[in-house]
């Protein structure tokens, strides 16, 4: 561990702000009684004629919709502030970037380049401190955070601490897995836009397989695609993928569409629940009439050694192994000392406080936030953009509030509906209980997420990708090779190519 005094020479990396940063291994001790009173009388002069008096240090960690949308509206509604350093806002976040995640199933049918379904949070949050990292946990009773970024990592110190006043806690879900045999090895996720990506190019590579190899085995193998979950990631992720390289077919002289097989396995009696009963039905005879198998109530039993077991007694050989079943709160929020509920969501008001914790903020996929619109007592807001870009504008603004002793806002929003996109003008919707299919269906997902993707900037990059993609023809090439670069000259130079173990779990050759 190391200290990040101000006089020690700068990293490489960004460092954290002076004001954050507390001596490292040092958690900081328990203030005496005295200094608690003097904290308490400098929080009240802070608040002191609705004006934010003297330094607050706001620490937000997860840099998706809720953390960059929060710190966005906290850098625009505490401009003065910010200027003459009353206020400091660090967003700490893994990558530099916010993924707009529901372009990332048009982004794998390469009707968007992956540039553009991300944000640089640098560039947006100028008035920002970023810092590219981890939190790994939080003591909030000392209001301090522990983190570890790529520097720590360099300079083998291990971690870094971070101190706070007020703490925003937004690092959303990760995927929600079963000890199923042979899952950990060859399941592919479909939460980040390297993971669409990689699809991307996995699934042309498969065919480009498929159309090489001699052997019947490997060709069927290469051609069978199974995705596991039936929400809008799956259905979406299988719809536009199944599109794209039936497209992609043509271009192939030894493969056509009816040689491929396109499994979705879905453990409950419907699929994509959020678009409601009726357009869940009609998504499944859509499916179907596209030769796409829909199995419901069926369940993935194993996938070891490459061949997909189902509840049914099927056994399906495959290279394509695509998992979607669904989130679960992340592990960091089990390393706070924050209530948590018994799903492991961090309790909160519909405020968009922590219960019970002060100057704890959260919302978005990692909190359970009370559904004051719903007619059933104990409702929770379901984790999905469409909350988590509403509470993170309600949390700047009671963060604002708060500083300013000013009452807070409820966050009361009820769901509008959802629109997902099952291919090249193909959709389906349910918006304000109207219900959408086919082309219509499609062209309102594309309104609506154009009219919702950050910035003005993405807006035009994605209108105009769109706009030439309708002129010409579509792009199927896989650029698998751009995930090891070195590979060529390593072999040039006489190394031996770094082997990277990704690929058997991918299954590309
Ligand atoms: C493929 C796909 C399609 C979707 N489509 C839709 C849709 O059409 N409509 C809809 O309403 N919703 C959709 N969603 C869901 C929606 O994207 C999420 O509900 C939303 O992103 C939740 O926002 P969040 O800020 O809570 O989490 P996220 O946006 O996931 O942000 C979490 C952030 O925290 C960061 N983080 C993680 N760990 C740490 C750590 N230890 N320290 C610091 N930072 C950390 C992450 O890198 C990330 O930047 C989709 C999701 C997926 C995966």
């Amino acid at each position: 561990m190391r200290t990040l005094a101000p006089s020690r020479p700068p990293p490489l990396t960004c460092p954290l702000p002076p004001d954050f940063a507390t001596p490292a291994g040092t958690a900081a001790p328990e203030p005496p009684v005295t200094q608690i009173a003097k904290a308490v009388d400098k929080q009240q002069r802070r608040v002191r004629h609705g004006m934010v008096k003297e330094r607050a240090r706001i620490l937000v960690v997860g840099g998706g919709y809720v953390g960059m949308y929060t710190a966005l509206r906290l850098q625009q509604k505490l401009k003065h502030e910010l200027k003459r350093g009353a206020v400091d806002i660090t967003v700490v976040t893994p990558d530099p970037y916010m993924t707009y995640q529901p372009f990332l199933p048009e982004a794998a049918a390469g009707s968007i380049s992956p540039r553009h379904v991300v944000v640089p949070l640098r560039r947006v949050l100028d008035r920002c401190h970023i810092v590219v990292g981890e939190v790994t946990s939080i003591d909030h009773t000392k209001r301090s955070a522990t983190l570890t970024t790529l520097a720590t990592e360099e300079e083998g110190s291990g971690w870094d601490h971070i101190s706070y006043d007020e703490l925003v806690l937004a690092p959303g879900s990760i995927s929600r897995t079963l000890p199923i045999p042979g899952l950990a090895e060859y399941g592919i996720g479909f939460k980040t836009v390297e993971e669409a990506i990689g699809l991307r190019n996995h699934v042309i590579e498969q065919m480009d397989i498929a159309s090489s190899t001699r052997d019947p085995a490997i060709r069927d193998a290469a051609l069978t695609f199974v995705f596991v979950g039936g929400g809008y990631a799956g259905v979406e992720a299988l719809g536009e993928l199944e599109d794209m390289a039936r497209y992609a077919t043509r271009y192939y002289h030894n493969v056509q569409p009816e040689d491929m097989r396109w499994v979705l396995v879905e453990a409950s009696d419907r699929i994509l629940p959020e678009v409601g009963a009726e357009m869940g039905r009609y998504t499944v005879t859509e499916l179907r009439r596209r030769n796409i198998q829909v199995l419901l109530g069926t369940r993935l039993e194993s996938c070891a050694g490459r061949v997909a077991v189902l509840s049914d007694g099927q056994r399906l050989p495959t290279r394509t192994l695509v998992w979607t079943a669904g989130v679960k709160p992340h592990p960091l929020l089990a390393s706070t000392d924050l209530p948590l509920t018994e799903r492991g969501r961090l309790a909160c008001t519909a405020q968009l406080t922590v219960d019970g914790a002060e100057h704890a903020w959260a919302a978005g996929d990692a909190a359970a936030v009370p559904d004051v619109t719903a007619a059933e007592l104990g409702s929770l807001t379901a984790p999905n953009a469409q909350h988590a870009v509403r509470q993170a504008q309600v949390l700047g603004d009671n963060i604002v509030h708060s500083l300013r002793g000013e009452p807070l806002e409820t966050y009361a929003h009820s769901y509008v509906g959802s629109v997902a996109s099952l291919g090249l003008h193909k959709g389906v919707a349910q918006v304000y209980g109207r219900r959408l299919k086919g082309y219509p269906a499609w062209f309102m997902h594309r309104v609506y997420h154009l009219s919702r993707v950050p910035t003005f900037n993405r807006k035009a990059r994605v209108l105009a990708e769109w706009t030439l993609s309708g002129l010409f023809k579509r792009e199927i090439v896989s650029l698998g090779s751009l995930e090891h670069p070195r590979a060529e000259f390593e072999l040039a130079a006489g190394g031996k190519p770094h082997h990277n173990p990704s690929d058997d779990s991918k299954g590309s050759s």
